[in-house]
This record gives structure tokens, sequence and C-alpha cells, in this order.
């Protein structure tokens, strides 16, 4: 099919492409899985505001037709803020990496959640800070080897789903690459939430995480790999204590509602 023919081209900024990222990364997939969702909401790329940091997902908001804001690593909550004090009507979403809302970013995260912003945060988590060359983050693996640990990671990574929760975001939800129905149905509940709302995507990257972690740099062995470390949030009760270890746990983890931050709150409080 053509590219001209493709039915969700006319989401794509033709100027942008070709895109940087690497054959059988995730972040495509997450594009696609995005623009899927704005396309079954019906909702036009005109009315959004995308912004990305720094990192290969944070790259997704300049293929978008949003209007988009790139800059500098994990300060996207800063700008998201000022825009929805300003605008609160326009819907902002987030390309963040797990380097960018953990890390970086991570004081950000937490009060964006503690504040419930409304605003959409998907967080593709690579398992390393993949765009700098591969080396050890907040979210890799337990023992995994990446540039900066030859000889495994030794600490123990963040959940950022559960952090997500318990600094008060009010919708969470985590899937991964493979997971592409409940990925969009995610992504549409969360586009749709009044509040701060958070889609974890756990994403392949094949050239640093797979390479250093697996010995390989085939996607297909990547999401293998992943896929067997899956776990349902409903049957993780069923499993061993020993075997939880180390498993991505998959669905919803919060869907609430509750005041949001806005400016009014702001204007109102005397903030
Ligand atoms: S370095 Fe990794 S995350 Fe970045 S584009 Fe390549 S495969 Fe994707
Ligand atoms: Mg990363």
């Amino acid at each position: 099919m053509s590219r001209q023919c493709y039915p969700l081209t006319e989401y794509a900024r033709p100027q942008s492409l070709p895109h940087m990222f690497c054959p059988g990364c995730g972040c495509g997939q997450v594009m696609n899985y995005f623009i899927h969702a704005i396309a079954d909401l019906g909702m036009s790329l005109d009315e959004i505001v995308a912004i990305g940091g720094v990192g290969c997902a944070a790259r997704i908001p300049v293929y978008l037709k949003t209007d988009t804001l790139h800059g500098v690593h994990g300060r996207t909550l800063a700008w998201a803020t000022g825009i929805k004090l300003h605008k609160p009507e326009i819907p902002v979403v987030i390309f963040a990496g797990d380097g960018d809302a953990g890390s970086i970013g991570g004081n950000h995260f937490i009060q964006a959640a503690r504040r419930n912003l409304d605003v959409t945060f998907i967080i593709v988590n690579n398992l390393n800070f993949a765009m700098t060359g591969g080396q050890v983050a907040p979210t890799t693996p337990l023992m995994a080897t990446t540039m900066t640990t030859p000889y495994g990671s030794s600490e123990p990574p963040f959940d950022l789903c559960l952090l997500a929760v318990s600094s008060g975001a009010t919708y969470v939800s985590r899937w991964t690459t493979a997971h592409g129905f409940q990925t969009i149905k995610s992504l549409k509940k969360a586009l749709t939430h009044k509040g701060f709302s958070v889609v974890e995507i756990i994403s392949q990257c094949p050239t640093h995480f797979g390479r250093y972690a697996l010995g390989s740099g085939n996607p297909v062995d990547l999401v293998k790999w992943i896929k067997e470390r899956t776990v349902m949030k409903s049957k993780v009760s069923n499993i061993e204590e020993e075997q939880k270890q180390g498993r991505f746990v998959l669905g919803e983890f919060q869907d609430i509602s509750r005041a949001v931050y806005s400016g009014s709150t702001v204007f109102e409080t005397g903030c």
C-alpha cells in the first residue's frame, strides 16, 4: 500500500518523515496505537498539543500533525502545566521515555500526579537510556546487562505505575507493544479521562537493550522476552512470591475521579 493510500497518513507530518526509529523499534508501534486511538475517538490532531522531551519516544510528536513541542529532557510536564493553566480546554499529550519519566523528570512526574494535572502521559518504557547508547535506567530489570552495567544492574527498578498511583494519578495502566488492542483501548480511556492519566507501554529497543541484555538485536527475540515476563494483574495473586520478581504486571491500576489542577484551582485557592 502506498503512503498516499494508507488510511492513517493524514495524521502524520510528511515533512518530518522518514522517522529516525531503528528497524523493529517499538516507538513506531506506539505511534500507530496512538493514531488508532485518536481516529477511533474521532478527535482531530488540530485540537491537541503533543509534547516530547529527549529520547527516542520523545520524537513521536515530531511526526504527528499536532501542535508539537519538542525540547529538553524531563521537562515536558512543566510545559504541560503552563499550557493547561493558560488553556485548560486544550488536550495535552506527552510522550516520555522511561528516563524522561522516571529519572530526569521524576520529580515533575510525581508532582503532576499529586496535583492531578489534566494531561495524558504516555510512557514508552524500553528499559534503558536508548537514545544515548543503552545505559542503565531506573527501569532496567535487576541484573540486566546494559552498556554501563556489564555485570548486570544491581539496583531494583522503579514500578512506574505504582509510583503514579501512590502519587495520586487518577488513571493508570500498563501494557506492552505486543498488546495492541489493549493499548489502544487504554489510550482511548486516558485521552477522555479528566485528570492525570498514565499509560505505560513496555517497548522493545532491539538496538541497545536487546543486544546488551539478550545478546540479540532481533526485535522478535526481544518482544518474546518481554511477553514471557508479563502477567495480568488479575492473575498475579495466583503465582508464587519469588516468581513475581522481574514480571511486568499488566492491566489497569487506577481509574478514579477527583478535582483536577487547573487555572481556577490555582486562582480560587490563591496558590
Ligand atoms: S535506539 Fe532503541 S529505542 Fe531508540 S530508536 Fe533505536 S531501537 Fe528504538
Ligand atoms: Mg528509555
